[in-house]
């Protein structure tokens, strides 16, 4: 039998449960070579060959952003040294390279998450920005008082202040589906909170708390029988796995480009085409409308339609660069780092005394985000202590309060990883909470 390609694998229930914990040898990556890659992709990064605080940086925090690469900051530097103008299809030459590079980034963008259409693909700051989008170009004209918006607990704030935002505005009511002990999404209680009153189910992907991969197909397939629309947040998701949005039959993607080794201030908003022709426009200005005169103008359509203003061309042109930089390397292979990364850290964090982790202790469907607390000692000072050897963490609501109160927490320090962790900084990580526990016994 003919193995699964790793975009096949990515389609239906069972493929996007099982992407990224696939064998290397299906995504055509032999395992052997997957520790020496992670060293050589470590030296793509410059910012990570510095020493903080006397010591190598051990750059755990890439929940939070990314790095990049010197293939994504010499296509910034490129693109400002070559091809800058205010971009337009017909004008003069660095116009139409600006728009090039532009619409090239589009089309880059649609075929990584195999959109039908590039103008499928709407820039925008983020993930944040393209939440916010949804709530107010959908949500305000489709939206009557009583109308349900449900999230999940586990949510970002970014992926529920918007819908409380847009409730207000409308008079829907926002309900929240429950977790599991480990954060996982509640399956039976989306059933019975789903009903004819949903109009649009919107979920995190992946936990940047709990760093759980949640079952994308079976939850938008479960969502689509009652009529709701399905928003997924893929902050957390789109940066580690293969997000197919024609498989995994949704109807809005976001995620943000500085979570996936390009630049901060750009990201997606990836909208069915025909969902796209009914929203109203976000803001208005020039570029989104034409043949504008006092009293009257033709909208754009498409993607164009939310691109009011100047825009942003050097985030698109360095979100393409990282996205050939992350293909160059190979998604399986990333994958396959990760999985490995993410086993070693659960063997090395479990054990320490007093080490709470959230999320499953189980390495299948995990990402390599490890939220903690430790009895007796301030998320911050454990920032504190590790910050002082060289390793950089991050503390505090995670801006995902709910989840945490599930947990029976309000903070928590979080370790995150990425294609450049290595497995000696998580040994670092481990040492050096070790060593704080120690302290405290001493
Ligand atoms: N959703 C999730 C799950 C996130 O982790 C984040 C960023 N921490 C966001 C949304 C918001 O992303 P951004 O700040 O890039 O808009």
């Amino acid at each position: 039998m003919r193995a699964l390609t790793r975009r096949e694998l990515g389609k239906g229930a069972l493929g996007v449960w099982l992407a990224p914990f696939a064998p290397a040898a299906t995504a055509g990556v032999p395992a052997a070579t997957s520790a020496i890659s992670a060293k050589q992709w470590r030296d793509d990064f410059p910012v990570l060959k510095q020493q903080v605080n006397g010591q190598p940086l051990a750059y755990l925090d890439s929940a939070a952003t990314t790095q990049r690469p010197t293939a994504v900051i010499q296509a910034l530097v490129d693109y400002y040294s070559r091809d800058n103008a205010n971009p337009s299809g017909t004008l003069h030459t660095l116009a139409r390279r600006a728009y090039e590079r532009y619409e090239e980034a589009r089309a880059a963008v649609a075929a990584f998450i195999h959109a039908k259409d590039a103008q499928e693909v709407v820039w925008t700051r983020g993930t944040t920005e393209a939440i916010n989008l949804v709530a107010s170009a959908w949500g305000q004209g489709e939206l009557r008082p009583g109308d349900e918006i449900l999230l999940t607990i586990a949510e970002h704030s970014s992926n529920l202040l918007p819908w409380r935002l847009l409730a207000e505005r409308t008079g829907a009511v926002v309900r929240f589906v429950g977790v599991d002990d480990d954060g996982r999404i509640d399956l039976a209680d989306l059933d019975a909170k789903l009903s004819s009153r949903t109009r649009l189910f919107a979920f995190g992907h992946v936990s940047n708390v709990a760093g759980y991969l949640n079952p994308a197909a079976e939850i938008c397939a479960r969502a689509r029988r009652t009529g709701a629309l399905v928003l997924i947040d893929a902050a957390q998701s789109v940066p580690h796995v293969p997000l197919d949005v024609q498989a995994l039959d949704c109807d809005f993607v976001a995620f943000s480009s500085h979570k996936m080794l390009g630049p901060m201030g750009v990201g997606v908003l990836w909208a069915r085409a025909p969902l796209l022709e009914r929203m109203r426009p976000y803001q208005a200005g020039s570029n989104m409308a034409h043949e504008v005169d006092i009293g009257s103008c033709t909208l754009e359509t498409g993607a164009r339609k939310f691109g009011a203003g100047t825009p942003n061309v050097s985030g698109p042109v360095g979100l393409a660069a990282a996205i050939r930089y992350v293909e160059s390397i190979g998604r399986g292979a990333i994958e396959e780092h990760e999985a490995r990364i993410t086993r070693h850290a659960l063997s090395r964090l479990t054990d320490i005394p007093g080490l709470r982790l959230f999320g499953p202790r189980e390495p299948e469907h995990r990402l390599p985000v490890f939220s903690f607390s430790i009895t007796g000692h301030a998320p911050l000072d454990v920032v504190r202590h590790l910050d002082a050897r060289g390793i950089a963490v991050r503390a505090g609501d995670l801006s995902a309060l709910p989840l945490l109160k599930r947990f029976g927490a309000t903070a928590a320090v979080r370790a995150s990883c990425y294609c450049y962790t290595q497995t000696e900084e998580i040994d670092r990580l481990a040492h050096g909470l070790r060593e704080l526990v120690e302290e405290t016994h001493a």
